[in-house]
């Protein structure tokens, strides 16, 4: 199996060497995967000039072109899917299934975006008082920057670069410094695609924040699509209102998980593996605050503790691995010290937090029995640990679940639709799941609410993050 291992920028259409190199890491063993190259501030304005030069042509280019490239790049994608989890798991530590169901998953934006470039609506009606025609269309917004997270190194990349090059917009993408590898070899399948020179550049700077804080203030940058923590999301709103940015965030989330006690628990347990164990917890949709009616608590916590207790911890790669590592030890030592705090302040251990030996960035499965004012139900755990709050009434679930300043996802599990409806009506969040562990789609809009984020990626909704609207205003004589 051959692994495209690109290690160098992408800027104007040539992979070029930066100014320095940092290495990339493997967090089951911290052993050093390659060298990349790292951008100089000189570097960075080059590729923004490079967007800036190809962005009237690529913006005139026909969506059809634009739909074909997007076709070809999620064929040459899901021709080479284990090549590109493996590369995933390699950088990022992620298990191989949860490495194969990202590379799939990131495909399917280059296929839904490919056929949403030629779906682009537009309108065109009589006013009401019959003076003019309104005429609506929607253009490119123009060169945008992509920011993304180490945690779905594909996914959140491709969520982004899919409807950029759909709406015709130019791009450069920003990996996260952890796992560039892996946006490096989507770059190189967009160039094997047929993406123009230009179009799509990729920076890694020696220094983050002085690097984006030039773009933004850059008159030609007109756009930011960022996913990553809510803290640098919030620095980023403000870098970016000087220039009055258009600015699509996807932030952190703390989500929530009301069992009712007419939950079909062969169904919950197996959903709610999925929404807390995928990518081992290290996902903004990952179940965070588990509140559980107390009929069923008892059931409820020894089966789940059964079944987190069978993930097999190890090294991504391997076969037998469900449970792979954090990206980092930093990663790894911050969840082990929430869930320290969450046990200081009175948690029940059921299975797991204690730190394994050796050298990987591991953390066990962990279930945790715990108060509604535990600490723990205020942090981002990012791990593979599940906190357990019982509760009485619904009234009580919804309230403690909506106490929080974020708001991407909750999840509800009851035999009731009517009963799962009325709750999930009440959820302040931007998506809601009912009796499902994962309902990301590229068909749906991904989003969240209050410290969540701004903004849809996905769905009709992704393709408008790269468009402005423009109204024409016709008299008909
Ligand atoms: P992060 O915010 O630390 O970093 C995200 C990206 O921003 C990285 O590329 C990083 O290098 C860059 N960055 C950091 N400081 C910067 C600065 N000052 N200026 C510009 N760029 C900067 O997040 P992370 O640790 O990589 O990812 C985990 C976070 O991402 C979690 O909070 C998670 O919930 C969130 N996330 C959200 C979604 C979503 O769709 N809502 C999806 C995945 C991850």
């Amino acid at each position: 199996m051959l692994i495209i291992m690109r290690t160098q920028l992408y800027i104007n259409g040539q992979w070029v060497d930066g100014a320095s190199k940092v290495a990339v890491y493997d967090p089951s063993d911290n052993s050093v995967i390659a060298e990349v190259s790292l951008a100089s501030i000189s570097q960075c304005e080059d590729a923004i000039s490079a967007a800036d030069a190809a962005a009237v042509a690529w913006a005139k280019s026909a969506p059809r072109v634009r739909s074909e490239i997007l076709r070809k790049a999620f064929e040459i994608m899901t021709s080479e899917l284990e090549a590109i989890a493996t590369l995933i798991s390699r950088e990022n530590g992620k298990a191989m299934p949860d490495a194969r169901g990202e590379a799939a998953y990131a495909a399917e934006f280059f296929r839904w975006f490919a056929e949403e470039a030629v779906r682009t609506p537009g309108d065109f009606r009589k006013s009401p008082s019959g003076d003019k025609r309104i005429l609506v269309t929607h253009q490119p917004i123009g060169l945008s920057i992509l920011i993304t997270p180490w945690n779905f190194p594909a996914g959140m990349a491709t969520r982004k670069i899919g409807p950029a090059v759909a709406a015709g917009c130019t791009m450069i993408l920003k990996p996260a410094t952890e796992t560039p590898l892996t946006a490096m070899y989507i770059v190189d399948i967009m160039e094997r695609a047929g993406l123009p020179k230009g179009v799509l550049n990729l920076v890694l700077p020696e220094k983050t924040g002085p690097a984006i804080s030039m773009m933004l203030h850059d008159p030609r940058v007109k756009n930011l699509s960022f996913t990553g923590s809510t803290e640098v999301g919030r620095v980023l709103l403000k870098e970016a209102a000087d220039n009055v940015i258009r600015c699509s965030m996807e932030l952190g989330g703390n989500a929530q998980v009301i069992i009712c006690d007419d939950a079909d628990l062969a169904v919950t347990i197996p959903q709610l593996l999925l929404a807390k164990m995928r990518n081992g917890g290290a996902a903004c949709t990952a179940a965070n605050r588990i509140y559980v009616q107390r009929p069923i608590a008892d059931k409820f916590i020894s089966e789940l503790t059964k079944s987190m207790s069978a993930f097999v911890m190890g090294r991504g790669t391997d076969t037998s691995t469900t449970l792979g590592a954090s990206v980092s030890m930093k990663e790894r030592n911050k969840i082990a010290q929430i869930v320290d705090e969450s046990v200081a302040a009175g948690a029940k251990v059921h299975l797991g937090a204690k730190l394994p030996d050796g050298d990987g960035a591991f953390y066990p499965a962990t279930v945790l029995g715990v108060e509604k004012d535990n600490p723990i139900l205020n942090h981002e755990i990012f791990g593979p640990v599940a906190p357990v709050v019982i509760f009485d009434t619904d009234e009580e679930a919804i309230a403690l679940a909506n106490d929080t300043d974020f708001g991407l996802i909750s999840y509800v599990f009851s035999s009731s639709l009517g009963r799962a409806i009325h709750i999930a009506e009440a959820m302040e969040s931007g998506m809601v799941a009912i009796n499902k562990g994962v309902i990301s789609d590229p068909a749906a809009p991904f989003g969240g609410v209050k410290q969540s984020g701004l903004g849809r990626e996905g769905g009709f909704d992704g393709i408008h993050e790269f468009l402005q609207t423009k109204y024409i205003g016709v008299e008909i004589l």
